[in-house]
């Protein structure tokens, strides 16, 4: 079984022409809301592919925490984990201009109380899971917990995202197994080491490095890196017509979180996660676009 540890959030979005100024005001279009958060944007990711699949996070008593919630039951993810308490849902207030150029606001609201205690309190549902997926839209202290609370046998997969300003603590980044970014991340996590390189294979080594069992570095259309000490190997994506990219590292996360508790070895639990995140850029949205089993594309 799979646990995914991490946010919830209502993702607003309106076009606009251009952004305002301090003081101005501009209209937009009529507002989208689609839920959001990588944690639960892997939760679903998982359970559409049929991942017996829980989600340990928090929600607001109110009509986005209900539209979360709504989302993750309809997708068959486990949300006996999600609390509900008075702080707001999370939201992320998104403008989008004529060229397609983003503007985001993120009130993290009750993922930013998500603690280590609410970890404590859920050991029965983090006992059962053979992977607990993490990412960094909630405290860091609440994911340090996570590592240590989990059983030893427990695999632990982590999406540093977004970076934190700074360093992983080493029982964080010792436990992943993988250790999972995109371009962006990797050289953010590496920016302090000089001489790294500028291929995936030399961020793969050079994350290693740092303590983890092993990388999955994912290169978008080029398909993804996974790496551990005895080697690296490079699995291209299918070429797919790409529509929207929101969300595809939470597809590919949630999907390899799912290989990995069914019991696949890395590579080839990434051969699968391709698959999956190619599926999703081929429709609109996060979570609306993610596959079930059946339309993931042949490898
Ligand atoms: P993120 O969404 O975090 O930036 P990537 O862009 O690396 O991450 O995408 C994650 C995965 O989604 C890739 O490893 C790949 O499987 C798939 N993917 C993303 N963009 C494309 C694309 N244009 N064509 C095919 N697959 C893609």
């Amino acid at each position: 079984d799979l646990v995914v540890v991490g946010s919830a959030n209502a993702d607003l979005v309106v076009g606009v022409e251009r952004r305002p100024a301090a003081g101005e005001t501009v209209l937009g279009s009529d507002l989208v809301v689609h839920p959001g958060g990588k944690g639960a944007n892997q939760a679903v990711a998982a359970a559409r592919l049929g991942a017996r699949t829980a989600l340990l996070a928090r929600v607001g008593d109110d009509a986005y925490g209900r539209m979360l919630l709504d989302g993750q039951r309809a997708a068959g993810v486990d949300t006996s984990g999600v609390l509900v308490g008075r702080v707001p849902t999370g939201v992320a207030l998104i403008t989008v201009d004529s060229s397609g150029d983003n503007g985001i606001v993120v009130s993290p609201g009750a993922n930013a109380r998500l603690t280590p205690a609410d970890v404590r309190a859920a050991s029965g549902l983090l006992a059962a899971a053979r992977v607990v997926s993490l990412q960094l839209e909630i405290p860091l202290e609440t994911v340090a917990e996570v590592v240590r609370a989990v059983p030893p046998i427990t695999r632990v997969v982590l999406n540093p995202s977004p970076v934190p300003p700074t360093e992983l603590p080493a029982e964080v980044l010792a436990a992943c197994d993988p250790l999972v970014v995109n371009e962006h991340e990797a050289r953010v996590l590496l920016g302090e080491s000089r001489g790294v390189g500028d291929t995936p294979g030399e961020w793969a080594a050079a994350l290693l490095a740092l303590g983890p069992r092993s990388v999955v570095v994912t290169l978008g259309a080029a398909g993804a890196l996974a790496a551990d000490r005895q080697g690296a190997v490079l699995v291209p994506s299918p070429r797919v017509t790409a529509v929207d990219t929101t969300g595809a590292g939470d597809a590919f996360t949630g999907a390899l979180g799912h290989r990995l508790a069914a019991g696949d070895d890395l590579p080839t639990a990434v051969r699968y996660a391709v698959r999956v995140g190619a599926a999703s850029v081929t429709r609109r949205g996060a979570q609306d676009s993610y596959p079930t089993a059946a339309e993931v594309p042949a490898g």
